[in-house]
C-alpha cells in the first residue's frame, strides 16, 4: 500500500490541518448558437450533425463573437458583484486534444471580461454547516455566512467529446477505439474562478458544496444556462490544500476535474482532505497534480502533474478584435438583473410565513418556483405546498423526475386548490383530476368535466344513499341511534363508496346522524 491509499479520519485530520480551497466552475451558456459561429446547441443532437467549417477549425475559417454570450456573461458578472473591464481581449491557449479540433482553445487569459466579485454563501442553508454527526464542529463563531471572492468570469469556447468504444469502463483506457463528435466543440463556456477560501475548517467540504448550490441558483435565476449538472452544463474542478494549523504559508493543491454533482462537489473535498492528511502526517510532499474524482467509491486518483500557464504559450487571439462594452449598455443589463435567489428566499419565505426548515426543504426539492408560481395564480401558500410537496413530489418521486418535469402547471394547481376551496372538489377527487391531467386528459376544468368528477351536492341523490347505506347496515345505525356517533364510520364509507367518492364526507356525516337521531 502507498502511502496515498492511506486515509486519516477526517475529524482527526481537522485538529492537525487547516484545509483551503478554490473552485473552478464551467457553465455553458443556453444561446441558441455557439460562441463563434452559427450552429445551433441543441442537447443531445446526432454526432456532428451541428458543426460548420468555424467550429471544425477548418483553414481559413473566422471566428466571430456571439454578442449573446458577451451579454449573459456580463450578467452573471454583475449578479456576482464583479468589475466589467470596458474593454478585454480573447486570447488563444494552446494545447493538443482529439476533440479540440483547432489545436488550440479561444479562451481568455489576463484579459477576463468580469473581475474581482464574491458571492455569499450560507453555511446553515440546509442545516448542514453546524456540528453533526461526523464531529464536524463550526469555526469562527456565530456567523454562518461565507463571503467566497471571486477571482474572475471568463468567457471561452468548449471542446468536443470523445466517446471510448469497447473498453469496461468508458474511459480510454482499455478502449478499442475512441469516437469523437463535434457538435458540443464551440459552444460558449464561462468559468468562473474564486479566490482560495480559507477560515471554513471543517465545513470546507460543505461550504463546496453549498457554494455551488448557490452560484447554480444564481445561474438559473439569471437565465444563462439551464445548469444541469448531470447534462454537465454545470462542470466544477474542486482545489483542495492541507496547511498544519498555525502555518504560515499555504500546502500545495490538488485539483480534482470534473465532478459532476453537488454531493460529489462535498465528498471530493472531503476524500481529499482525508488522504492529503495521511500524505503529511507520514512526512510527505502533496504533489501539485490533477486528480479523477470517482462517483462509486467517492475516491480521488491521480491524474495528470499540473500544467503552469506558460505552457500553453497563451497569445491575444488574432482573428478576434478586442472587446469593449459600452457603459451603458452594462447599466442597462444591472438593471434588469433580477432579485438575488437568495434575497427572494428571505422575502418569500416572510411573505409565506414560513419555518427557515420548511423554506429549505422547499427549495431542496426544487419547488421553489413552482410554489411562487401556483401561489401567483391564486392558490394559498399552505395550499400550493401541500400539493408540491405532498402528492406531486410522490408522483414526480414514482416517477423518478423533478418536479419541474411533471406535465401540470402552476396554475393548473392552482385550479385544483381552488375547486377544493369551493367544495367542487374534496381531496380524493382533486387527486383524481390530478391524475388524469398529468396522464394528458386536459385541464382540471376539462377533466372535471369530462370525467363527471364534481362531489355530489344533489341533496336528494346523498339522501338516497345514506337511506340505503343505513338500511344495508342495521347494527351500525343502531349504535349511532343509541347514543354512539363515534361509531358512525362504516355508514359514512358506503355513502362515500356509493357516490364514487365523489361526495363530500363531513355533510354526509351531517346527514346520517339527522337521519338516525331524528
Ligand atoms: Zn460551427
Amino acid at each position: 500500500m502507498t502511502v496515498t491509499d492511506t486515509l486519516v479520519p477526517f475529524a482527526e485530520a481537522m485538529e492537525r490541518y487547516e484545509p483551503v480551497i478554490g473552485l473552478e466552475t464551467h457553465v455553458e451558456l443556453g444561446t441558441r448558437t455557439k460562441m463563434f459561429c452559427g450552429c445551433i446547441t441543441t442537447f443531445g443532437a446526432e454526432p456532428n450533425s451541428q458543426v460548420c467549417p468555424v467550429c471544425l477549425g477548418l483553414p481559413g475559417s473566422l471566428p466571430v463573437v456571439n454578442r449573446t454570450a458577451i451579454e449573459y456573461t456580463i450578467r452573471i458578472g454583475l449578479a456576482l458583484n464583479c468589475t466589467i473591464a470596458p474593454w478585454c481581449r480573447f486570447a488563444r491557449k494552446n494545447y493538443f486534444y482529439p476533440d479540440m479540433p483547432k489545436n488550440f482553445q479561444i479562451s481568455q487569459y489576463d484579459e477576463p471580461l468580469c473581475l474581482d466579485g464574491y458571492l455569499d454563501v450560507r453555511l446553515d442553508r440546509d442545516g448542514h454547516g453546524g456540528p453533526d454527526a461526523g464531529g464536524r464542529q463550526a469555526e469562527g463563531g456565530s456567523t454562518r455566512t461565507v463571503r467566497v471572492g471571486i477571482e474572475r468570469v471568463h468567457l471561452e469556447e468548449d471542446t468536443g467529446k470523445s466517446l471510448h468504444v469497447g473498453g469496461a469502463t468508458g474511459r480510454i483506457h482499455g478502449a478499442e477505439y475512441s469516437l469523437v463528435d463535434y457538435n458540443r466543440a464551440g459552444i460558449p463556456l464561462v468559468e468562473i474562478v474564486t479566490k482560495p477560501i480559507a477560515g471554513t475548517g471543517a465545513d470546507a467540504p460543505v461550504a463546496a458544496r453549498l457554494y455551488v448550490t448557490e452560484l447554480r441558483d444564481l445561474l438559473r435565476s439569471l437565465r444563462v444556462s439551464d445548469v444541469r449538472m448531470e447534462e454537465g452544463s454545470l462542470r466544477c474542478d474542486v482545489n483542495t490544500s492541507l496547511a498544519p494549523r498555525g502555518a504560515s504559508e499555504w500546502g500545495t493543491r490538488t485539483e480534482t476535474k470534473n465532478v459532476n454533482s453537488l454531493r460529489s462537489v462535498e465528498r471530493s473535498v472531503q476524500f481529499e482532505i482525508e488522504r492529503q492528511a495521511a500524505v503529511l502526517d507520514a512526512g510527505g510532499r502533496v504533489k501539485q497534480e490533477t486528480r479523477h474524482f470517482h462517483e462509486d467509491t467517492g475516491t480521488t486518483t491521480a491524474g495528470r502533474s499540473k500544467e503552469e500557464a506558460q505552457d500553453y504559450r497563451y497569445f491575444p487571439e488574432p482573428d478576434l478584435v478586442p472587446v469593449a462594452p459600452p457603459a451603458e449598455w452594462v447599466e442597462q443589463i444591472r438593471a434588469a438583473l433580477p432579485e438575488p435567489p437568495a434575497a427572494r428566499r428571505a422575502r418569500l419565505r416572510a411573505e409565506w410565513d414560513l419555518s427557515e426548515t420548511d423554506m429549505t426543504a422547499l427549495s431542496n426539492a426544487g419547488a421553489l418556483d413552482l410554489v411562487a408560481g401556483t401561489v401567483a395564480a391564486g392558490a394559498s401558500p399552505a395550499d400550493a405546498r401541500k400539493w408540491w410537496l405532498g402528492e406531486l413530489a410522490r408522483r414526480a418521486n414514482e416517477d423518478g423526475v423533478e418536479l419541474t418535469a411533471l406535465a401540470i402547471t402552476p396554475a393548473q394547481v392552482a385550479r385544483v386548490s381552488e375547486l377544493v376551496a369551493a367544495g367542487t372538489l374534496n381531496d380524493t377527487l382533486a387527486r383524481q383530476v390530478i391524475d388524469a391531467v398529468l396522464a394528458g386528459e386536459g385541464g382540471p376544468d376539462e377533466v372535471v368535466a369530462t370525467r363527471g368528477l364534481a362531489v355530489v351536492s344533489d341533496e336528494s341523490a346523498l339522501t338516497q344513499a345514506v337511506d340505503d347505506a343505513i338500511a344495508a347496515h342495521p347494527d351500525v345505525a343502531a349504535k349511532v341511534r343509541g347514543g354512539k356517533a363515534a361509531a358512525v364510520g362504516p355508514l359514512i364509507a358506503a355513502v362515500m363508496k356509493a357516490t364514487r367518492g365523489q361526495a363530500d364526507a363531513a355533510r354526509v356525516r351531517e346527514l346520517i346522524l339527522q337521519r338516525l337521531n331524528s
